[in-house]
């Protein structure tokens, strides 16, 4: 059986006479499904949908065309975002501080917020837009500092701390944060 869901799109129900519980997990072509006690009726079965909502979103690897084009979206404001922001941000810093970098470049990796290359071109995760404004700005500064130090030396701390005080906390906090989108 199908039901349609306004987020997951068709959602595959197999009814089983042996489960005693509902339990969800992704088919072959990556769409949703449930597997239901026999006699769950359609109103629990929607109910039960709705209450793990966040949790499917969360952790099953749907390939959904809703949920995807959904996240496709959701990238796109991001970058316009970033693209409005990161790059003058950037600017900002570096004139207040006095660094020479050559080029800004956006990017979307899903495991770095940030990385200075030795042409001095500083790379900025779009996914910045989505995390406190101190936060960001400590990134900024962490690869502006990479300028004068291609490492994590003591000396590049001390530029860093020179900065943002509060790097230690910051580089923390940032932590809990994924840079993908
Ligand atoms: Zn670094």
């Amino acid at each position: 059986m199908l039901i349609s869901d306004k987020e997951f799109g068709e959602v595959i129900v197999r009814k089983n006479p042996w489960s005693k519980n509902i339990k969800f997990s992704v088919s072959t072509s990556g769409r949703l499904q449930m597997s239901v006690p026999q006699y769950t009726s359609n109103f629990l079965i929607k109910r039960f949908l709705n209450l793990n909502r966040t949790n499917i979103r969360e952790k099953l690897p749907l390939k959904n065309p809703e949920t995807q084009r959904a996240r496709d979206y959701k990238k796109k404001m991001l970058a316009k975002q970033a693209r409005e922001y990161l790059p003058y941000r950037l600017e900002y810093f570096a004139k207040l501080y006095g660094y020479k970098y050559d080029k800004c470049r956006l990017s979307h990796a899903g495991t770095r917020w940030g990385s200075c290359s030795s042409n001095r071109t500083i790379s900025l995760n779009i996914g910045l837009m989505q995390v406190p404004e101190q936060l960001r700005d400590y990134v900024i500064i962490h690869e502006l500092a990479h300028l004068n130090h291609m490492d994590h030396s003591k000396d590049f701390w001390r530029e860093v701390a020179s900065h943002d005080k509060n790097y230690r906390a910051h580089e923390k906090r940032l932590k809990s944060f994924e840079p993908g989108v």
